[in-house]
């Protein structure tokens, strides 16, 4: 338990729902092992009630938070102040308030490459990327690896807009190639030679009866695929990494963005070195658990 006083610090999450998250926990062992006076806490906000509970943190002297489902790109509204490149994935998911003001950034496109580069010894420099989806998660992984010297990002998204869009605005706004493509078997099979890092980044593979994203036959001309990441990570193993292993295809889940994302953020709020391990070990128990 951590020892609230008055001069705890506190810092959370605003989101709806939030049954799932795994960020207190992360973040309040990382606080202990530091003992650090801070406590991070869920505050179930509905998507109407946004502003208002901005307000409130002002109020109540709340001094860093996260934004997840549905707030990450309302939120920007109301900030004083936006990191360059949140501006350019146009969301944001970490706060921190300093002297009243409330400036925003995103750690979601970082986290993915820290993981990448120290989990999976994978640098996406000058490399080929797939990224299925065009959601929040695939739009920050896309922009990030761009802005990161991808050679060329090919998005796949079952609605063709979005990834358009992503794809659009990674040529105008970075020195990376970048296309959409349907989520169609043909089309994936006719990028498969050419692809280094495949990433999931489509809620497909949660569900044990979901159907497969990517068949055999990709695999089996993929004959330059280093790596498939997925960012789901419960289950831990989803389909898609099952199929990848058979093809002796090095395979990760999305813990480790989900655990460098919140180093971010910790770092961000607190200006210290956050305690990777510690956070490391508490969400990979947590799900486990869950599991
Ligand atoms: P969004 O809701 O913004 O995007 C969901 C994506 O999944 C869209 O591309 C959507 O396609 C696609 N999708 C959903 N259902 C289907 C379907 N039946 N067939 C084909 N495509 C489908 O979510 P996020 O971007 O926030 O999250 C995406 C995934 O990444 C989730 O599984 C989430 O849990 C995970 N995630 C993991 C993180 C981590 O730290 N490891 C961080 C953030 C997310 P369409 O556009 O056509 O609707």
């Amino acid at each position: 338990m951590i020892d609230i006083d008055g001069n705890t610090k506190i810092v959370g999450v605003f989101g709806d729902p939030l049954g799932h998250t795994l960020s207190p926990l992360m973040h309040n062992a990382a606080f202990r092992y530091l003992k650090l006076n801070y406590v991070y806490f869920p505050f179930r906000v509905k998507k109407s009630s946004l502003n208002d509970a901005l307000k409130g943190i002002l109020t109540l002297n709340i001094c860093g938070l996260n934004l997840t489902i549905p707030h990450k790109i309302e939120v920007m509204k109301f900030l004083d102040e936006i990191d360059d490149e949140a501006k350019l994935i146009g969301a944001v998911n970490t706060i921190k308030v300093e002297n009243g003001r409330l400036k925003g950034y995103n750690t979601d496109g970082r986290g993915i490459f820290i993981s990448l580069r120290k989990d999976c010894r994978f640098n996406p420099e000058d490399k080929n990327v797939l990224i299925i989806g065009a959601g929040g998660a695939a739009r920050a992984i896309a922009i990030h690896l761009a802005l990161c010297k991808a050679r060329r990002i090919v998005i796949a998204n079952r609605t063709r807009q979005k990834a358009r869009k992503i794809a659009q605005d990674i040529v105008r706004q970075t020195n990376c190639d970048a296309i959409d493509i349907p989520l169609k078997e043909s089309a994936l099979i006719k990028e498969s030679a050419n692809i280094h890092l495949l990433i999931n980044a489509t809620s497909i593979g949660m569900n044990p009866a979901d159907f497969r994203l990517v068949k055999e036959k990709f695999f089996e001309r993929a004959s330059n695929l280093q790596l498939v990441y997925d960012l789901i990570y419960n289950p831990p193993l989803t389909q898609l990494l099952k199929d990848a292993k058979k093809y002796h295809i090095k395979t990760f889940n999305g813990l480790g963005m989900l655990l460098y994302q919140g180093v971010l953020s910790f770092e961000i709020w607190t200006g210290k070195k956050a305690p990777v391990h510690v956070m490391r070990k508490a969400l990979q128990k947590a799900v486990k658990n869950k599991g």
